[in-house]
């Protein structure tokens, strides 16, 4: 729709001017920094940063069902910089010049509703958000929109040239940050650090395809992730990870989709994040708490996050009741298929335990919830998933298992939606997908394969025919005939196909 079809009321809020300001906060001390500064910690405590924003003139005025028709009718309009995670541009980063955002296809992912036999098989009605239709196939993307949107804005007013983009990964956020780089490929030199052999093969294969300098070391993600925090703090290079806060502020758009794509209504809905490093859940927990602040929700939804307990420091964290007991404790990761969230030390943990505080006290009553889940448990939910029609990575299957645990656990109850974070797409992890159908997983995964759901190519073989085609070897004639005659055959056959009735 064009502009100037709007309805006249809305329609100066639709293309929004920078306005306001935007500064770090110190979790530790409560410090405030200007962000003309590239931070990734506190510079007086060393403490974990969030950003906050001040909207200016009288956008600071908008509450509730005005925020609402602007995202509504946002979303009709044809106009890229605010298609994606800036639809919600007022709550994302409003100093950002339009003409500095980076739209590359993220955010509005789609929501697909589980069909009767899986909601049955879990216990209540759920969907799933499709982030792995993202454009580097990840929710990472989000985050990456707004730290580089950011970057090339930073860039421009400062004239700055000659930038470094550098990420630790367990290969999503190396995917994705070396994507966002590459669009930036005139300012930005992108490198990604890998723990060696613990990133999946398509994974490894995007930042290379997107030109990055892909370097490998031993070890887990936690120690590459040691090794950029310093290097960030000592070198001009901008971290891509997520202490980035405004890798977090990017991904807080997925609370602003679910809340619009549900009319916002979020009273009955049960948010499931798989967690790893913890910049996830946290950016979503903020996102629905500023939409609450600002009335476009009325109440919090629930929230629920998943570890696998190969990697479950947070779930270890919160499983104490007590709250004055709870003491944090990284834990050694062992082999997982959710691989992205295999995280022994959370970077974003105090963001975690500050927003969990904030979150339960806005609503009033504990809306957070922590489970843990078995291997077994991520690998058998991934594949019923998708044998159901959904395209969840293991992650997806963790975030599934998780609601299932929390259902069994009375967390989660009769009249309660789902909506499951699918954080990327199963072809990433393609590889624990054919360990399983094949019961191939090496002894450490400790997953066995259900028999029912085993799955492997079947070869036709004809071995009738004198001659077989190939590439730049056709058929012809009878022998032609012959191969045909004799594959339907065989395939009818190995299908255990009816002969055709002759009424339909
Ligand atoms: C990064 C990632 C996670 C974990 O998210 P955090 O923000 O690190 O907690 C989960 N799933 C996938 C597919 C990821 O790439
Ligand atoms: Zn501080």
């Amino acid at each position: 729709m064009k502009l100037n079809e709007f309805p006249e009321d809305i329609r100066k809020y639709l293309v929004p001017e920078p306005s306001g300001t935007m500064f770090y906060r110190c979790l530790g001390c409560r410090g405030e920094f200007d962000i003309g500064r590239l931070l990734y910690t506190c510079p007086s405590c060393g403490g974990i940063l969030m950003l906050y924003s001040q909207l200016a003139g009288e956008t600071q005025t908008i509450r509730g069902a005005a925020w609402r028709k602007i995202f509504d009718y946002r979303k009709m309009l044809n106009f890229s910089p605010l298609k994606g995670i800036f639809r919600y541009y007022e709550f994302i980063a409003p100093v950002i010049p339009l003409e500095s955002i980076v739209y590359l296809g993220e955010a509005h992912t789609p929501l697909v509703m589980a069909n009767q036999s899986l909601e049955g098989l879990v216990g209540l009605p759920f969907y799933f958000k499709n982030e792995g239709l993202n454009p580097s196939l990840s929710f990472k993307d989000r985050g990456m929109a707004c730290a580089l949107s950011f970057l090339n804005y930073l860039a421009k007013k400062n004239d700055l040239k000659d930038l470094s983009t550098i990420c630790a990964s367990t290969g999503d956020t190396s995917a994705s940050g070396a994507l966002y780089s590459a669009y930036l490929t005139n300012l930005v030199k992108s490198a990604v650090l890998l723990p060696k052999g613990k990133v999946t093969a398509p994974q490894l294969s995007q930042p290379l395809g997107s030109g990055a300098t892909v370097l490998e070391m031993p070890g887990v993600f936690d120690d590459c992730m040691r090794v950029v925090e310093e290097l960030s703090e000592k070198y001009e290079v901008f971290l891509l990870n997520s202490k980035n806060s405004w890798r977090i502020l990017g991904q807080e758009s997925y609370s602003f989709e679910i809340a619009q794509d549900f009319d916002y209504q979020v009273a009955d809905k049960v948010i499931v994040v798989p967690i790893g490093n913890a910049g996830n859940i946290t950016a979503i927990m903020s996102g629905f708490l500023k939409a609450l602040k600002a009335d476009i929700i009325s109440v919090l939804p629930k929230i629920i996050g998943v570890q696998s307990d190969h990697a479950d420091p947070v779930y270890r964290y919160y499983s104490e009741d007590d709250p004055s007991r709870r003491k944090f404790e990284p834990v050694n990761v062992r082999a997982s298929v959710a691989q992205a969230a295999m995280i022994g030390n959370p970077v974003s943990m105090p963001r975690v335990i500050a927003i969990v505080r904030e979150y339960d006290q806005a609503a009033g009553q504990k809306r957070t919830f922590f489970v843990s889940v078995t291997e077994q448990e991520i690998m058998d939910a991934m594949i019923v998933a998708n044998k159901n029609g959904h395209i969840a990575c293991t992650h997806g299957g963790e975030a599934m298992a998780g609601f299932m645990k929390a259902i069994k656990a009375g967390l989660v109850s009769k009249g309660e939606i789902g909506v499951l974070d699918a954080t990327a797409h199963i072809l990433k992890f393609s590889s624990f997908q054919q360990m399983y159908l094949t019961d191939g997983f090496p002894p450490e995964f400790e997953v066995k394969p259900r028999e029912e759901f085993r799955n492997a190519p079947i070869t036709i073989e004809l071995k009738g025919l004198r001659k077989t085609p190939g590439a730049g070897r056709r058929l012809q004639g009878k022998d032609l005939d012959r191969f045909t005659k004799e594959g339907v055959a065989e395939v009818a056959k190995a299908l255990n196909l009816k002969k055709r009735n002759t009424r339909i």
